[in-house]
């Protein structure tokens, strides 16, 4: 049995990498090089010819990370707004995209602020709202964009009803599953046709590496892909790849966890005055509890919940907090905590920050994998 047809654990640490055929090492080395000896002029070692096109830490941080979500190719990035740049540049002026209308703030500007002096029209659209979703296609729909759950709200799209509308009409689905990671969903199977991460966040796990990530089943898609990637070229470096290789070793039992940890704080939290509306997909009372259960294995680690008072009430709170950490970001094994409504969404126009229910007093908890009950006194004191 190879690593590549085991179960995930296995996958995880050992998929896309060997022991080093010229010295034995077991950690696959960090070449630290531009460019490549050619044999014979245009005769490569294996494809080497120019780090912008191929560096074999990044290819063995490729192969992993296309087996974690069920892939056949991946392609790594600088970043993973350069990953979803890469999608983008796969469209042309008067083509429509379909976008979820609570995103990550970067995805929002990237979509509306930069792609659409292209000609790129971007459509807002509710996708737990299958009937609206299916009246906003045109025949110009050339993709549509979900996060699942979203950001901050963690709605619960449905992704495998979603593609099939996309397929119905001919749209590309790429879906991020940066808050869900590899672990606890995995989209290709439910019918996308791109899964895109930010790795940044938990496959990265330790905020310590900035990158991004696109995968794919299709090689068709896939060539499309590399070729932009290639000649835009916002590919991450070896040093990089190397730490993502041994975060994704991890993966698994730090995402576990992280889920163990979100549910016995959102239960905490749903069951405390100081807060109004906890959203957590694990909880019952998440208004798309039975699609998380459906495509998700278990919650992540993502909390966002509503405190009774207003902006001073939430900045107190983040003030005396000890343990979490204010600040933008998520998926590290610290916990954080942050108030959209200032940090991560203040770029999000107010009118659409008050259609999506970002209000003042919202939080957002990227929950660690501390002691639980040493970040649940750490709110009691702070609540105190
Ligand atoms: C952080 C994030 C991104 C952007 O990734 P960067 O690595 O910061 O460029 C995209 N999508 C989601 C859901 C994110 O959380």
């Amino acid at each position: 049995m190879s690593a590549e047809t085991s179960r995930f654990a296995t996958r995880a640490i050992h998929a896309g990498q060997q022991p080093d055929p010229a010295t034995g090492a077991i950690m696959t080395p960090i070449y630290q090089t531009a460019t490549y000896a050619q044999k014979s002029p245009g005769k490569f070692v294996e494809d080497f010819d120019y780090s912008r096109s191929s560096n074999p830490t990044r290819k063995a941080l490729e192969a992993n990370l296309a087996s974690l979500e069920g892939g056949k190719f991946g392609l790594c990035f600088g970043s993973g707004c350069g990953a979803m740049d890469c999608v983008l540049h796969q469209l042309s002026p008067g083509d429509e995209v379909i976008l979820c209308d609570d995103v990550y703030g970067g995805t929002n500007r990237l979509f509306n602020r930069v792609y659409d002096r292209h000609g790129i029209k971007v459509v807002l659209v509710d996708l737990t709202d299958l009937a609206g979703t299916e009246k906003a296609f045109t025949a110009k729909t050339r993709l549509v964009w979900l996060e699942t759950p979203t950001n901050p709200m963690l709605k619960v799209i449905d992704i495998a009803a979603i593609s099939r509308l996309c397929k119905a009409r001919g749209a590309w689905l790429a879906v991020d599953n940066t808050f869900a990671t590899p672990v606890l969903q995995n989209p290709l199977a439910l019918g996308a046709d791109i899964v895109c991460h930010s790795s940044t966040k938990y496959i990265g796990g330790h905020s310590d590496v900035v990158g991004g990530a696109l995968i794919t089943k299709d090689e068709a898609i896939h060539e499309k892909l590399k070729f932009v990637q290639n000649s835009v070229g916002a590919v991450p470096g070896p040093m990089d790849c190397f730490l993502l290789l041994r975060s994704t070793k991890t993966i698994h039992v730090r995402v576990e966890r992280h889920c163990e940890n979100a549910m016995k704080i959102a239960r905490h939290l749903e069951a405390h005055k100081r807060f109004t509306r906890v959203i957590y997909p694990g909880l019952e009372s998440h208004p798309q509890h039975a699609v998380a259960k459906k495509q998700m294995c278990k919650f992540g680690g993502m909390i966002t919940a509503e405190m009774d008072g207003g902006l001073e009430d939430a900045r107190r709170f983040l003030e005396r907090l000890k343990i979490f950490s204010i600040a933008e970001s998520l998926g590290g094994v610290e916990s954080l905590i942050e108030s959209p409504a200032i940090m991560t969404h203040a770029s999000v126009p107010p009118e659409q920050r008050a259609k999506l229910g970002i209000t003042d007093g919202l939080v957002r908890f990227s929950v660690g994998i501390e002691d639980v009950e040493d970040l649940i006194g750490d709110m009691e004191q702070a609540l105190g």
